[in-house]
């Protein structure tokens, strides 16, 4: 099927080359000129605007870094929206449900269908194509669309109504900031009081305290001191600040994620929104003295 892709960073980028790789032609566009070339290299057609590729094929997926970019790409002057041949337009970005219903109405007084498909498993997720897919929209569209979604991950139906992957996306980015967030407390303290924690990465992983954060970010991105995981601070604060938005507007009290919210604006304006989102961990070793590195052998 031919593709349209808007926003190739880090994981907009290896999620249109695994599309070139399954042979679906593809037309791209992203605001840096360098990443576009890179693509052309490996088979893809550029495009000048997100309508200029809205005219070239019927189906458009999109990955960007704020709201505003989605609904500027989606529905603004130049955007998808003005398209001559696109049918439809996936967000694969994180945007909220609210979001992702306002660009799906907009879009829908043109014929055009929102659908919803933030995914989940991060860059090297998004290299291997094992990212969870989470698509919200129309149920035929989900079986046609199927062999385009399997070639980024794994594809979850999760509801007819646009949002309703969005609300999913939020829940599950919720809980893996609250991994980490926690995650870094109990590492910076084990390490204080003396342990290695390469030990305690193996433990906490055999045991119940098990999760993302000690089993991914601590061995590959934050012991080794090497702070490359490869998701901004920047968005994953705009997850967390999202999420605390809609459960207040659902009438869900949150106070555990509103801690974790704290932490992360805290890690925002200390690390700065392009800092690697595993330097969380330099606010609390700050605090304590000490750092949570690999023991030089
Ligand atoms: P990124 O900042 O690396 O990439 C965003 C890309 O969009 C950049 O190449 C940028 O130049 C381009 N862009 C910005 N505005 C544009 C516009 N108006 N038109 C065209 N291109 C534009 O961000 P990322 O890490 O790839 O994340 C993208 C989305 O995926 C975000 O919503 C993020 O929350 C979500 N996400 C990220 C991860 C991760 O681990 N990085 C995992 C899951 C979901």
């Amino acid at each position: 099927m031919d593709i349209g892709f808007i926003g190739l960073g880090n994981m907009g980028f290896p999620m249109a080359r695994r599309l070139i790789e399954a042979k679906h032609p593809l037309v791209v566009f992203d605001t840096r000129k360098e990443v576009v070339d890179k693509l052309v290299v490996l088979g893809a057609q550029a495009a000048s605007s997100p309508k200029d590729v809205a005219d070239r094929v019927e189906t458009v997926m999109a990955s960007l870094p704020s709201l505003q970019a989605s609904l500027e790409v989606a529905t603004g002057k130049d955007g998808v929206i003005e398209g001559k041949r696109v049918k439809r337009f996936l967000d694969l970005s994180t945007t909220g449900a609210r979001m992702a219903i306002k660009v799906a109405e907009t879009l829908a007084t043109k014929g055009i269908t929102g659908i919803d498909l933030p995914v989940s498993g991060g860059v090297g997720g998004a290299e291997k194509g094992t990212l969870a897919v989470m698509y919200a929209g129309p149920r035929d569209g989900f079986e046609e669309l199927k062999p385009v979604l399997s070639a980024v991950g794994k594809p979850f139906f999760i509801g007819e109504k646009p949002g309703m992957g969005q609300t999913m996306k939020l829940c599950n980015n919720m809980l893996s900031a609250t991994a980490m967030a926690a995650s870094c407390e109990m590492m910076v303290m084990g390490v204080k009081a003396g342990l290695d924690p390469a030990v305690m990465v193996d433990v906490i992983n055999a045991g119940s305290g098990a999760n993302t954060a000690v089993r991914d970010k601590f061995p590959k991105s934050i012991m080794t001191g090497g702070f490359d995981y490869g998701f901004y601070t920047g968005l994953m604060y705009k997850d967390v600040r999202v999420c605390m938005e809609e459960g207040e507007a659902l009438g869900v009290p949150l106070p555990v994620s509103s801690a974790v919210h704290q932490m992360w604006v805290m890690a925002n304006q200390v690390n700065g929104a392009g800092s690697d989102f595993t330097e969380i961990v330099k606010i609390i070793e700050g605090w304590a003295g000490v750092e949570v590195r690999n023991k030089k052998k």
